[in-house]
């Protein structure tokens, strides 16, 4: 399975400060967009070029730029932040909201608003969520880009449980994934332990 955990030293760092519980929601928010940057850097390292002829103040030259169009899909709610990030570095990326919650009681997602363009207005999508808890939101999300016409699709995700990796293996086992860490198990509740408690809460201190 393509799972991608990053080993750049600088995600390692950022991922630690992060997990604290002393964060608070702007150094968090902040941190999840550095993080998500970092790790987009990391899913784009195998992207196409196309020569690009452009001008410095000495010479002409061929330049290069990206040969396909990146459409950014980042989950409702807590993709916002990772949304931000990656525009910093991507900003002529489409950003095309996916709106999801998960069930407390049976821990399922519930999609509540797509509006994923049909046909696709372009060649890669990168789904942004940052926590890939039970897997179930990650399976629904491909579903969705695919029943849209959308066939290139990559997953970058700040901390990953090894349950989520093996239902989305079981499902779209080609599906790379990007992630700053696997962490151990889930608890009970779904959530990720270690983990960095609920993202969306720590982003819009929200309090459940
Ligand atoms: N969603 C979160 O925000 N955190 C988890 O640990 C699991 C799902």
């Amino acid at each position: 399975m393509p799972v991608y955990p990053s080993a750049h030293p600088l995600v390692r760092c950022k991922l630690t400060a992060l997990r604290r519980v002393e964060a608070e929601p702007r150094l968090f928010r902040e941190l999840v967009r550095q993080l998500s940057w970092l790790l987009a850097c990391e899913a784009l390292a195998d992207a196409s070029l196309v020569d690009l002829p452009i001008e410095t103040p000495l010479a002409p030259m061929l330049g290069s730029d990206l040969a396909d169009s990146i459409g950014l899909v980042p989950i409702l709610r807590a993709g916002l932040s990772m949304a931000e990030g990656i525009l910093d570095l991507l900003p002529l990326a489409q950003v095309w909201h996916l709106g999801m919650y998960r069930d407390h009681a049976s821990l399922q997602p519930v999609a509540y608003y797509n509006r994923l363009p049909r046909p696709p207005t372009f060649d890669l999508a990168l789904i942004l969520d940052p926590m890939l808890a039970t897997g179930g939101s990650a399976v629904a999300a491909v579903r969705l880009l695919r029943e849209s016409g959308i066939r290139r699709i990559k997953y970058i995700g700040l901390v990953a449980a090894p349950e989520g990796l093996a239902r989305v293996a079981s499902e779209y086992p080609e599906l790379p994934i990007h992630v700053a860490a696997v962490d151990d198990r889930l608890n009970e509740h779904g959530y990720i332990v270690p983990g960095l408690g609920d993202a969306g809460d720590r982003q819009f201190l929200t309090v459940p």
